[in-house]
């Protein structure tokens, strides 16, 4: 059966949620108190309906427990947030995805059961700082407080040479985990594959040996 979905919060954040999970053909019960967002939704949405998602009662109405996975994209108000999620976690919802203002934020909606805690702000603010100091890092994206991934284009220092000869792991406790060419990706190079122009790697490790790497051996010739 298909996964339904629920976003609370129309803003920016919500509503390019409930575009995407549109056109991708989704279900979607668009929820909020703002009478004009709802009706901007109105042709996106599955359903779009004018309600506070602080209302236990008016959750209950909407059916939210038949939903598969929830979206809270509040912002400002935080209260609103935590509250709404919790009641979403006493009311049984299978996945509940919130978006985080700040990161005390973060660790209540943690505390109290979030599934996945987002901060898009703050993540996108850190790729787009590692794509400010490397014109050659074109993507970043972090796994924990202090693991990530990184695709860098391959520039000057790697282009020609080889994994193995470049020895990546022992000198900076990086692991290439995939080389994009062209169109393709190779999920496992071999460690004889030699690096050619064009090729992105993409790397995962800790945010230090990372910083390393990129430091030593990402130059900034595009
Ligand atoms: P963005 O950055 O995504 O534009 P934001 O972080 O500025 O959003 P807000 O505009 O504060 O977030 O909130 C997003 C939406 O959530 C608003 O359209 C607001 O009307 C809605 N909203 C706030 N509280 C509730 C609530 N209790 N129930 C339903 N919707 C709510």
């Amino acid at each position: 059966m298909k996964k339904e979905y629920a976003v609370i919060g129309l803003g920016r954040f919500g509503g390019s949620i409930c575009k995407e999970l549109n056109r991708e053909g989704m279900e979607v019960l668009a929820i909020d108190l703002d009478e004009d967002k709802v009706n901007e939704y109105k042709d996106i949405a599955s359903h779009a309906v004018i309600a506070d998602s602080t209302d236990e009662k008016v959750l209950k109405e909407l059916g939210i427990r038949n939903i598969d996975h929830v979206i809270v994209a509040i912002g400002d108000n935080i209260q609103a947030s935590i509250l709404t999620t919790l009641m979403l976690k006493e009311l049984g919802i299978m996945k509940i995805t919130v978006k985080a203002q700040n990161d005390y934020h973060e660790k209540v909606l943690n505390k109290i059961g979030a599934d996945q805690v987002v901060h898009p702000e703050r993540d996108m603010g850190k790729r787009i700082a590692h794509s400010i100091i490397s014109n050659n890092v074109l993507d970043y994206l972090e796994l924990s407080d202090d693991h990530s991934v990184v695709e860098v284009k391959a520039g000057r220092k790697l282009i020609g040479r080889t994994l193995v000869d470049l020895d990546i792991r022992a000198l900076y406790g990086c692991n290439v985990v995939g080389i994009k060419r062209n169109r393709d990706i190779d999920v496992s190079p071999m460690p004889t594959e030699t690096i050619l122009d064009g090729d992105i790697l993409i790397i995962i490790g800790e945010d230090r040996d990372l910083s390393r790497f990129e430091k030593n051996l990402v130059d900034d010739d595009d």
